[in-house]
C-alpha cells in the first residue's frame, strides 16, 4: 500500500480498490458494484444477523422496492423527514404513470399498510420480521464508499406488540443482538440515545450505536427505534385485545447497513491492508505451498485442506505460477486474511505446519495432528482485534487526539436543554450525537449547572 493508515481518507480510498472490496467507477454517483470479496464479506456478515435474528424467532420477509405515493404521502412527520431523499418513479415505458412511485428509502411506508392487514387479534402479536435489502436515498452530500452511499444495503426489523412494554422488551433484545454482532465482529461502540430534534422521524426515541474511526471521527453503524403508537395511528394497524376492543399496536425496529463493513475496514486495518475478523472473512485461512525438492507437498496440501475442511473452516490455497512467497504473503495479508499456513520442505518433512497471524503476532509452527487448534487461534485473534479496538475508543473518550485536533470528540456533561446543547455545539464547532448510556457518568451540566449526563459531540460521518 501506498498509504499509511495515518492518512485515514487516503487509506480508506486505497485499500477498498486494491483489496477488491467495490468498484466505485459505476457511472452513477453514489452507486457502487460490490465486487466478489467484497461482496462475500458482506454476505458473511448477513448471514450471521440472519441465524441470529431466527433464533430470536424473527421470520423473513422480501417487500417490493416501490413505494406508492398514497401510501407515502400520509400526513405525518416520518414522511417530511425523507422528502428530500427519495428517487421517484414517475414514467412506466413513454406514458405517465398516474401515481408516482417512491423507491424505498427504509420500509415502514411498505411494511405498514399490510401489517393493517396482516394484524387482527392477540393471538397475530408480536409480530417479528425483518429483510436484508437495497434501499435508496438521494444524497446530495459527498458520498463515499460504504459510509454515504445512494444505494444502501440494508439489515432491517419490524416488530409489532400489544403493550408498550412489551415493545420496551424487544429494544432490550436488540441490545442482546447488537453486542453478539459487534462481538463477532469485534468492534467497539456506544450506545447513544439520540437528543429529541435528532431522533428518526416519527420515533418516540431513538438509540444509536455510533462508534470511532481512525480519523477521530465518528459513524452511526446501527440504530434501534421505538415508535410506540405514532405508525400504528397513522397506518390504523389495530388488533383486537382480549375485550374485543380495537387497540393500536406499538411498534420497534432496528436497522444496520453497509457501515458494518466500512467500520471492520478502518478500525481494524493497518499500513499493510485489511484485517479481517474470523467470524466473517472470506477466507479465515490461506495456504501458501512453497516449491522445493519435496515431491509430495501437494498431497500434503492436500491432507490440511481436507482437515481444514472437515472442521469447517474457509480456506484458500494459493498455488499461483510466476510470483514468488513473499509476493503472495503480501497479497492475502493486504486482503485481510487472519491466518496463513507455510508450507514448505521443512513442513512437508516433519508433518507440521508454520502459521503467520495477521495482526503481527510471532509466527508458530504447529504438528499436524495439532489442526484443530487453528480454532482456538482464530478465536485468540479475535480477541487481539477486540482488545485493540476497545483501546482506541477508549483512548478517544479519554481525549486523545486521533486525527485532526478540530474533529477530535468532547464529552462533557449536558443537561436535556436544547439551548445547552447548541451553546456547545458552537464552542466545539462539533455535532451534539446525544446522551452516551453505556460509557457515560452522571453530573452537573457544564453550560447551566442542572443535572445531567455525559454526551457525545463529534464530527460524523
Ligand atoms: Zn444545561
Amino acid at each position: 500500500m501506498e498509504n499509511s493508515r495515518s492518512d485515514f481518507s487516503e487509506w480508506y480510498n486505497e485499500i477498498i480498490e486494491l483489496a477488491e472490496l467495490t468498484d466505485k467507477r459505476y457511472p452513477i454517483k453514489g452507486m457502487n458494484v460490490w465486487l466478489p470479496y467484497g461482496f462475500s464479506l458482506m454476505r458473511n456478515i448477513d448471514e450471521m444477523i440472519r441465524g441470529k435474528f431466527y433464533g430470536d424467532d424473527f421470520r423473513e420477509v422480501m417487500f417490493p422496492a416501490l413505494i406508492s405515493r398514497g401510501m407515502f404521502e400520509i400526513e405525518f412527520e416520518h414522511i417530511k423527514g425523507f422528502e428530500k431523499e427519495l428517487f421517484w418513479v414517475t414514467k412506466g415505458g413513454k406514458e405517465s404513470l398516474e401515481d408516482d412511485l417512491a423507491m424505498r428509502p427504509t420500509s415502514e411506508a411498505a411494511m405498514y399498510p399490510m401489517f393493517k392487514l396482516w394484524i387482527r387479534d392477540h393471538v397475530d402479536l408480536p409480530m417479528k420480521i425483518f429483510q436484508i435489502v437495497q434501499v435508496w436515498r438521494y444524497e446530495t452530500k459527498h458520498t463515499r464508499p460504504f459510509i454515504r452511499i445512494r444505494d444502501i444495503h440494508f439489515i432491517e426489523c419490524h416488530t409489532a406488540h400489544s403493550t408498550y412494554e412489551d415493545a420496551e422488551k424487544q429494544m432490550e433484545i436488540y441490545r442482546n443482538e447488537w453486542n453478539f454482532f459487534t462481538d463477532s465482529l469485534c468492534l467497539p461502540y456506544m450506545e447513544v440515545q439520540r437528543p429529541e430534534w435528532d431522533k428518526f422521524p416519527g420515533a418516540i426515541y431513538t438509540r444509536a450505536f455510533d462508534t470511532i474511526m481512525p480519523s477521530g471521527r465518528t459513524i452511526q453503524i446501527g440504530t434501534i427505534h421505538q415508535y410506540g403508537q405514532n405508525f400504528s395511528k397513522n397506518y390504523d394497524v389495530k388488533y383486537a385485545d382480549l375485550d374485543g376492543n380495537a387497540q393500536y399496536v406499538h411498534q420497534t425496529t432496528f436497522g444496520m447497513s453497509e457501515r458494518l463493513v466500512a467500520h471492520i475496514i478502518s478500525i481494524h486495518g493497518d499500513d499493510k491492508g485489511l484485517v479481517l475478523p474470523p467470524a466473517v472473512a472470506p477466507y479465515q485461512v490461506v495456504i501458501v505451498p512453497i516449491p522445493g525438492s519435496a515431491q509430495n507437498l501437494k498431497s500434503y496440501v492436500d491432507e490440511i485442506a481436507a482437515s481444514l475442511g472437515n472442521s469447517g473452516i474457509r480456506f484458500t490455497i494459493d498455488y499461483r505460477e510466476n510470483y514468488t512467497p513473499g509476493y503472495k504473503y503480501n497479497h492475502w495479508e493486504m486482503k485481510g486474511v487472519p491466518l496463513r499456513f507455510e508450507i514448505g520442505d521443512r513442513e512437508v518433512k516433519n508433518r507440521t505446519v508454520t502459521v503467520a497471524f495477521r495482526t503481527g503476532r510471532k509466527k508458530e509452527t504447529i504438528q499436524f495432528t495439532q489442526l484443530e487448534n487453528v480454532k482456538n487461534m482464530l478465536h485468540d485473534l479475535s480477541m487481539e482485534l477486540k482488545e485493540k479496538a476497545h483501546i482506541l475508543l477508549k483512548e478517544a473518550l479519554s481525549g486523545k487526539v486521533l486525527g485532526e485536533p478540530e474533529d477530535a470528540l468532547r464529552t462533557p456533561i449536558l443537561c436535556q436543554d436544547e439551548k445547552c446543547a447548541r451553546q456547545l455545539e458552537e464552542k466545539f464547532s462539533l455535532t451534539l450525537m446525544g446522551h452516551i448510556m453505556n460509557y457515560g457518568k452522571e453530573g452537573k451540566c457544564e453550560v447551566c449547572g442542572k443535572d445531567g449526563q455525559t454526551a457525545l459531540f463529534s464530527r460524523p460521518y
